[in-house]
């Protein structure tokens, strides 16, 4: 039997690694993967786009979308909410279009916990001097959260063990492609006449 839903992919992985460029890079490339553009309360920074790259909401509105039940999962990070819209990721996987989220790890635990058919991508530095060189140079931390950021990877990092594939961030093309193999390796698991 042909399954005709989408399958659900979830990109996740400690702070500081690098999953957006990663997903930027690999929705640049030619791709049949529907990205789910995720809600936020954080304010967009300079150069992002409403609807694009995320949907900027008030704090307000964003308890509303959790109250009605609407997101599938959410998680605060550094004093903002985050989120993923849950209509448009069942009106694609019905529709039997691939999904594609990016989010982190707290938010992948509870996609885990409703989607357990969804195929998780852990997303590791090559090491942890590699992330804590990652943070430093965003150049946007203090010392102490460098710190604090670093520590909280460290725990996110333990949750490994709850993915299904894990891809090494040594070089983003790399990743990308390695990201591309497993949505086609997982197409030929389905795949059935
Ligand atoms: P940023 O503010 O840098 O765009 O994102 C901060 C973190 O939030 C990143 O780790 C990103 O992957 C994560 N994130 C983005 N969208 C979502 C979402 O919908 N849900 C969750 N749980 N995390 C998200």
């Amino acid at each position: 039997m042909i399954d005709k839903k989408g399958i659900l992919f979830i990109l996740s992985g400690p702070s500081g690694v690098g999953k957006g460029t990663v997903r930027k890079s690999l929705f640049e490339k030619d791709t049949d993967l529907k990205y789910s553009i995720s809600m936020t309360t954080r304010p967009p920074r300079e150069g992002e786009v409403d609807g694009v790259d995320y949907f900027f909401k008030t704090k307000e509105d964003f308890e509303q979308m959790i109250a009605d039940k609407g997101m599938i999962e959410y998680a605060q990070y550094v004093g903002n909410y985050y989120g993923t819209p849950k209509a448009y990721v069942e009106e694609q996987l019905e529709a039997g279009n691939d999904v594609f989220l990016e989010i982190e790890v707290q938010g992948a635990l509870q996609v885990k916990e409703n989607f357990p058919e969804g195929v998780f991508v852990f997303l590791i530095p090559p090491s942890l001097e590699d992330l804590k060189n990652r943070i430093i140079n965003r150049g946007t931390e203090t010392e102490d959260l460098v710190h604090s950021r670093l520590q909280a990877a460290k725990e996110e990092i333990e949750m490994m063990d709850y993915y299904d594939y894990v891809v090494v961030n040594d070089q983003v093309d790399r990743a990308v492609q390695t990201v591309q193999s497993i949505v086609k390796s997982e197409h030929c698991k389905r795949e059935r006449v």
